[in-house]
């Protein structure tokens, strides 16, 4: 017989996690407020509240550490990271940040101002947070496809070039500072973006002479989905499908926490030297200094060798089997996730899982709170809560779509973990036509609630 898949690599330290009752968590839940950003970790079982720094990081990461250079000006951590964002992405200026939100803040000092307009596909909430702060706007241009999460389109990342279009054509170009790419589109479910369309957005670009920047927090698993999913590029190597994508950006943001398989950090990178000499005055401001950003030498050295494994074939196939070995044990019980299955996390549809909450009741929150009583699961809420009130009207706004977002830490825990997230929410939709009432709120926040609102049962 064929012998099955199995991880190419074994375990050196292990790290204990409490496996509590459902008597506890019932309580531990109401004092957190029904809120499971209230839970101390020691708390959860099973934590999928995300995959931003939560990764293990392999021995080859750890010893690097222990060599980091800690100069405060031209350490050689420094000079080995800029090494490797040259050889993978194919930038000559770089700048190390604390984090993605950091490289965000950075760029956007020297390239949005006030009325600007944004396009991109989906922002995520920090690069929309931060274009908003400036008085600008961020426009979605996502496909259509995003937001059906029945349909098996294959690259719903993708950018509706009719949309980018329309807002290339009615607003200046003084007005359009760059358009965004997020790779893979976080907001719409961990979705990749084709290399033709990324080949498309760059003409249309090109014609309007706007930059062209990726938001590259998963970048290497939109690089696998290419070459697994785009024709033509089976036969490509992760890394040179990664410069094939990079070719076509004038610079990038990154959060290290999720591709760079490490706990902190951040890369600012880009092709035009008026643009670096400008952003490392704000790097300066802001992070630190040019060669540290805000970055401890040993992280910028764990970093460097985080690249290197993120973009080798081996790594990304564990990942992503991992969280499509989840996703399928969901579909295989019939509960409706986000299709086709992303590259970091699976996506419950609590509206079709819950359909008997009403929308005023936080249906994806109730399910989330379910699932941590039912199993000690943490996921997170990607609804009605995050969505925050419109500012003007002050109503709640209710999204598309309501999601329990399940995110997998890279390298942390087994398929037994897996097994048991799966049966949990098995147990719930066993029972799911008894869930008729959900969340009312009783604090909360003026604008990002979902971190520190309160609740109880309705
Ligand atoms: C996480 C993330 C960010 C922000 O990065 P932080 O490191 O959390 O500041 C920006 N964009 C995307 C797509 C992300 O996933």
């Amino acid at each position: 017989m064929d012998l099955p898949f199995a991880e190419n690599y074994r375990i050196k330290m292990v790290e204990p996690i409490y496996r509590s009752t459902r008597k506890e968590r019932e309580e531990w839940i109401k004092q957190a407020d029904y809120n499971l950003f209230n839970l101390p970790s020691e708390h959860v079982f099973i934590d999928l509240l995300t995959d931003s720094g939560t990764g293990a990081m392999s021995d080859r990461q750890w010893g690097a550490l222990m060599t980091g250079d800690e100069s405060y000006a031209g350490s050689s951590s420094y000079f080995n990271l800029k090494k490797q964002v040259k050889e993978i992405f194919g930038f000559d200026h770089f700048l190390p940040v604390h984090q993605g939100r950091a490289a965000e803040n950075v760029l956007f000092s020297v390239l949005v101002k006030k009325g600007d307009v944004v396009p991109g596909n989906s922002h995520f909430d920090t690069t929309k947070g931060h274009i908003e702060f400036r008085k600008a706007k961020a426009i979605d241009c996502s496909v259509d496809e995003a937001f059906d999460t029945n349909g098996n389109h294959p690259f719903k990342g993708n950018i509706d070039l009719e949309k980018l279009s329309q807002v290339l054509e009615s607003y200046p170009h003084e007005q359009v500072p760059m358009i965004i790419v997020t790779l893979t589109c976080n907001s719409s479910g961990g979705q990749p973006v084709s290399l033709a369309n990324l080949r498309e957005v760059r003409q249309l670009a090109d014609r309007y002479e706007i930059p062209v920047i990726f938001d590259s927090a998963r970048f290497a698993e939109n690089a696998w989905f290419i070459q697994n999913r785009e024709p033509g590029y089976q036969n490509k190597t992760i890394r040179e499908i990664v410069r094939e994508m990079y070719e076509l950006a004038d610079g990038m943001t990154m959060s290290s926490k999720k591709d760079g398989i490490v706990n902190i950090g951040g890369i600012l990178a880009m092709r035009h030297e008026d643009w670096f000499q400008q952003a490392s005055v704000y790097n300066i401001m802001y992070e630190g200094f040019n060669t540290y950003g805000g970055m401890a030498g040993r992280d910028m050295n764990a970093l460097a060798v985080g690249l290197d494994e993120v973009t080798s074939a081996d790594y990304l196939e564990n990942r992503i089997r991992q969280v499509h070995y989840l996703g399928n044990q969901l579909i295989n019980m019939g509960i409706p996730v986000q299709n086709p299955l992303g590259g970091h996390a699976v996506f419950v549809d609590a509206k079709r899982f819950l359909t008997h909450v009403p929308k005023e009741q936080f249906i994806a929150q109730t399910l989330a709170i379910e699932l941590y009583l039912e199993a000690g699961v943490r996921g997170v809420e990607v609804g009605t809560l995050l969505a925050d009130r419109d500012p003007v009207t002050k109503e709640n706004r209710y999204p598309k779509l309501e999601f329990l977002r399940l995110a997998i830490p890279r390298r942390t825990y087994t398929n037994n973990h897996m097994d048991v997230v799966a049966a949990g929410l098995k147990n719930i939709f066993d029972r799911r036509e008894s869930i008729t009432s959900g969340f009312q709120i009783t604090q909360e926040a003026p604008i990002m609630r979902h971190f520190t609102v309160k609740l109880k049962p309705q």
